[in-house]
């Protein structure tokens, strides 16, 4: 569903990604890990289209993020067409951006009243399909504040899983929570896993990496330095620096 060759970024003369190779089939869940500042969040938010790449291909779902083969030439996306993109990918980040003023149920239809011109009627009844979805039935008309970090972001998973993204994207759901909270929202993702949704999923919870991830990517300056099962890159890993970033994390 995803294949990164030879990825590149920089952000003025700061080469953040370097040549990312990666790849994901429908259905798989792949976990990646690394340390700060190697280029996940930006990996990311690549492949969601909030950043372009400069340099290699990006193909998902059969497309080359940011062109259209038109004849035998390729034309970059217009603004509508990057739009269609991004609504097809569901992505969670540390942070729950919720709108703080709005109730959970609100939160979850914004986007389908606005981008996919549902009714209110139809995008509140599809919300609360979701909330139940992720265990939150009984809160939908609470607002943000009157939630636990833990509920936030399952509604935060919710609104995004109400687009019916053919790809979800995690950037660590968990590291903004207190410790008694993740389990809750890794069960949610572990039951998301299971209805076959494609996820990637930057964390650092190599419990949940090893239990569901059907890979593992080691991220380091910009580039994966390797991809595997997990239980071979954690038991086995290749690199020195893999397994130096390893002992500190468990
Ligand atoms: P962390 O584990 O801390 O989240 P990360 O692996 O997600 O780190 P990124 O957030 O992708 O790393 O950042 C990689 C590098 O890119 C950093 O040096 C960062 O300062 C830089 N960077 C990221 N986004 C931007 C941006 N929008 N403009 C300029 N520099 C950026
Ligand atoms: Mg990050």
């Amino acid at each position: 569903l995803v294949e990164a060759i030879g990825v590149e970024k920089s952000f003025g003369s700061n080469h953040v990604l370097t040549g990312v190779n990666f790849t994901v089939c429908r259905g798989e869940v792949s976990c990646i890990i690394g340390p700060s500042g190697s280029g996940k969040s930006t990996f990311l938010r690549t492949i969601n289209g909030l950043e372009t790449a400069d340099g290699g291909s990006l193909v998902v779902d059969g497309e080359q993020v940011g062109y259209r083969l038109q004849g035998d030439r390729y034309h970059a996306w217009n603004d509508r067409e990057w739009a269609q993109f991004r609504s097809g990918i569901g992505m969670v980040f540390q942070r729950f951006n919720l709108y703080g003023h709005m109730d959970a149920i609100e939160n979850v239809a914004a986007s389908l009243i606005h981008v996919k011109r549902m009714s209110r009627t139809k995008a509140h009844e599809r919300a609360q399909e979701e909330l139940d979805r992720v265990g939150l039935g009984e809160h939908m008309y609470k607002k943000p504040h009157q939630l636990s970090g833990g509920q936030q972001q399952r509604v935060a998973i919710a609104r995004a899983l109400a687009m019916d993204p053919k790809l979800m994207l995690f950037d660590e759901p968990t590291s903004a929570l207190d410790p008694e909270l993740v389990d809750e929202v890794l069960e949610t993702m572990r039951s998301l896993a299971q209805g076959g949704m494609t996820m990637i999923v930057v964390t650092h919870e190599i419990g949940f990496a090893r239990e569901v991830g059907d890979t593992l990517s080691f991220f380091d300056r910009g580039t994966v330095l390797e991809q595997g099962t997990p239980d071979a890159v954690i038991s086995d890993p290749n690199s020195v620096r893999t397994r130096a970033f390893l002992e500190r994390v468990r």
